[in-house]
């Protein structure tokens, strides 16, 4: 047994960046609902868009109560792209999770936090004050510029304005929309005050005020199964305990335990039929429990004591249909054994994000289709997640000693295959894979030669691996340090090129590639670059100097030799070297889920482009402006990306005339050639 590792981390909680006035402006982009770690998390994207955000918190400062305490290798990368995975990682556990007959024996099976493919651990565990204060302060003390937090407020109402925004010489009348006006109460004071913003978002819980606005409403049912929960702060002179994860699969007391830092513990123990919940809290009973799971009762100070039911709950509607959307609890309350809660908000953040900016930015034409693309692509996963905690929590719950014996056999036989202890430990077998099956994604590209021997793999709507990669230097042929994948993608779209190597002389693929990286909907759409090779792969340079003189995003050249290489993932194939790979171009949306893989027959700019214009419904008189646009912002200071305060009484104007800078056809005739590089 470990012992709980104790240090005298500062753990007090700060309120020195809240919006002191609690004071904020007229108008917004988005206003947030709610400033719990989803809230916060959005408020941080936002943020570093430079979006106009306001964020409206009913309490006075975050949780004091540690409530989640997980989160997966998915919502570390989340955290990276927005700056706060090391801090975080900083003030977490990575515990092995042990699946145990009786507390702390009678080993069933372990799971063990090593890396995943994403290059971060599969699951850390932290403390939810600490955690919530670190993505608050992540947004206040960097995005002050453009991000608002008002704490002790809450919405009171939000009416719809009669009119279109005017937004000045905007051409596209589809995609106008009308202002919300809402209007913040403030709790200590009862002080009303108005605003207007453009989107809504709930990320206000579990009773979300904005749901009920919108009229959605949440279906699904309440875990019969009670249980208790005790969290408590561990004094330093207390016998250890068990510094990993502990799920306790004894059919007379169901329960888990597991070290949360600093240094608290906590312990759930499921409640007997034939037990009252309020009995469960009373000292006579709690003490007695937590002592014979390792708990010295003198030795700590318990901070939080409750009896739960687990809700199994998702909301019928994500949005309403306007510019009003839920993310996190308010729109699905997930069972709790995957540990799936604040990682499935973490998705809805990261899936709505981008769309978000596209829609501000005027690159999308219509803001319904984007927008409801966000509860189509991820209410499957939620669903999924839901089914998978709950026959996980039927497998530990079981409290019939029979069924409980015939479980722990099974479970020993069939982990005593080594290819089912693979997929048990393995990270699809804890929890759903988080693919988009509909949506925003190109489901009619090619896949014809992406297959193993025995089935196809469908790549297109899941997620890209993070290996770490080779940046080469373009101008000296030299490698940089390795570094993760997702520091060359950058936070926008991605366009990746395979298997264009050197012996393709083909001069098609040369117009090819010319045609994408000119094309101007890539342009819109900040599109990075980037050709892979693979491990002693010959290639030639795709980009040339005068293909980068017109972009304003990156071209970079990577070397995929890592074990877990991209190659493998997008080829199913273990040889990186292989030459008779096909040139193949993947685009990778902001949240890094692939949209679309292009080979033989579909890899043609025309239908590439065409493809990515429909989905997305691109703006075809912002692509046509686009050039001018950013000149005329340039000038004028008036982007999204500009301050709060500097165009505090005005909205961006997305679309201005001016003369075609581009075509977004993809028939252009533009032809670069292939440089030779090595
Ligand atoms: C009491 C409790 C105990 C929990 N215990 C556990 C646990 O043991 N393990 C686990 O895995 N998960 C637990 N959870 C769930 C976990 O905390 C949530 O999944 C996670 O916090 C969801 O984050 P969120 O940002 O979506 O919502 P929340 O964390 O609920 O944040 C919502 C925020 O909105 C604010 N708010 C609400 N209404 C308004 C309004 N009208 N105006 C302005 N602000 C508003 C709230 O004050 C809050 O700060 C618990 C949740 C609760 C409520």
């Amino acid at each position: 047994m470990n012992n709980i590792n104790i240090n005298n981390n500062n753990n007090n909680i700060t309120k020195k960046n809240i919006n002191k006035n609690n004071n904020h402006k007229k108008y917004y982009d988005v206003l947030i609902v709610g400033c719990g770690p989803n809230g916060a998390l959005l408020a941080n994207f936002l943020g570093e868009m430079g979006i106009k955000t306001l964020v409206v918190e009913c309490a006075k400062t975050f949780t004091q109560v540690p409530r989640a305490a997980h989160l997966d290798d998915e919502g570390l990368r989340i955290l990276k792209r927005i700056g706060l995975d090391e801090e975080i990682l900083k003030q977490s556990f990575q515990l092995d999770v042990k699946f145990n007959k009786t507390f702390c024996s009678g080993n069933l099976t372990s799971i063990k936090p090593e890396n995943t493919e994403l290059n971060f651990p599969r699951s850390i565990f932290w403390f939810q004050p600490k955690f919530e204060e670190t993505i608050r302060n992540g947004f206040l003390e960097r995005y002050s510029n453009c991000v608002d937090l008002i704490t002790d407020c809450r919405v009171v109402s939000i009416e719809k304005e009669k009119f279109n925004i005017d937004d000045g010489d905007n051409q596209d009348e589809e995609n106008q929309i009308k202002l919300n006006n809402i209007k913040i109460e403030n709790l200590t004071t009862g002080e009303i005050s108005n605003l207007k913003s453009k989107i809504i978002i709930g990320a206000d819980g579990g009773n979300s005020f904005i749901r009920k606005s919108i009229a959605s409403k949440m279906e699904g049912s309440s875990s019969k199964q009670r249980w208790l929960v005790v969290d408590a702060k561990i004094d330093k002179d207390h016998p250890p305990l068990p510094h990993y994860f502990q799920f306790i699969c004894n059919p007379s007391r169901p329960a888990l335990t597991l070290p949360i830092p600093p240094n608290h513990y906590r312990w759930e123990f499921l409640i007997n039929e034939n037990e009252k919940s309020e009995e469960m809290e009373k000292p006579e009973i709690l003490n007695p429990l937590l002592q014979s799971h390792g708990a010295d009762i003198s030795k700590l100070e318990i901070i939080r004591k409750a009896c739960y039911v687990f809700q199994n709950r998702i909301a019928d509607n994500w949005y309403n249909g306007d510019t009003t959307l839920l993310i996190g609890d308010a729109c699905h309350l997930v069972p709790p054994f995957l540990g799936m809660g604040i990682s499935s908000g973490f998705r809805d953040v990261q899936n709505i994000a981008w769309k978000i900016e596209l829609f501000l930015k005027g690159v999308i034409s219509n803001h319904q289709t984007l927008f409801s693309s966000y509860q189509i692509e991820r209410q499957p996963n939620i669903e999924n997640i839901t089914e998978k905690a709950t026959h996980a929590g039927e497998m530990i719950m079981i409290t019939n000693r029979y069924k409980a014996f015939l479980r722990n056999l099974l479970l020993s036989t069939l982990l005593s295959f080594p290819s089912i202890e693979k997929l048990f430990h393995n990270k699809a077998g804890m929890k759903p894979p988080n693919i988009i099956k509909h949506g925003l994604i190109d489901s009619t590209s090619s896949l014809t030669t992406l297959q193993s021997n025995t089935f196809k793999i469908n790549i297109i709507g899941q997620s890209i691996p993070q290996p770490f990669v080779k940046l080469i230097n373009k101008q000296i042929k030299q490698q940089s340090n390795e570094i993760l994948l997702d520091e060359v993608l950058g936070n926008g779209f991605s366009c990746l090129f395979f298997n264009f190597n050197k012996n393709d002389k083909n001069c098609e693929f040369n117009k090819l590639v010319s045609k994408i990286i000119s094309n101007q909907v890539f342009k819109i759409l900040k599109t990075n670059f980037i050709q892979v090779i693979g491990n002693n792969q010959k290639y030639s340079k795709l980009f040339t100097k005068s293909s980068s003189s017109s972009l304003s995003s990156s071209l970079s050249i990577i070397l995929d030799d890592s074990k877990e290489s991209l190659f493998k993932f997008i080829f199913n194939n273990n040889n990186s070297n292989n030459q008779t790979l096909e040139p193949t171009i993947v685009i990778i949306r902001p949240d890094k889920f692939i949209f679309g893989v292009y080979q033989n027959v579909n890899l043609k700019s025309s239908k590439i482009i065409s493809s990515i214009t429909s989905i997305l419904n691109i703006n075809y008189n912002y692509a046509f402006n686009y050039d001018n646009i950013n000149f005329t912002n340039n000038n004028n200071n008036n982007t999204t990306g500009g301050s709060a305060s500097e165009s505090e009484n005005s909205f961006n104007s997305h679309v201005h005339s001016g003369n075609s800078l581009g075509d977004i056809s993809g028939d252009d005739n533009n032809s670069d050639i292939l440089e030779e590089f090595n």
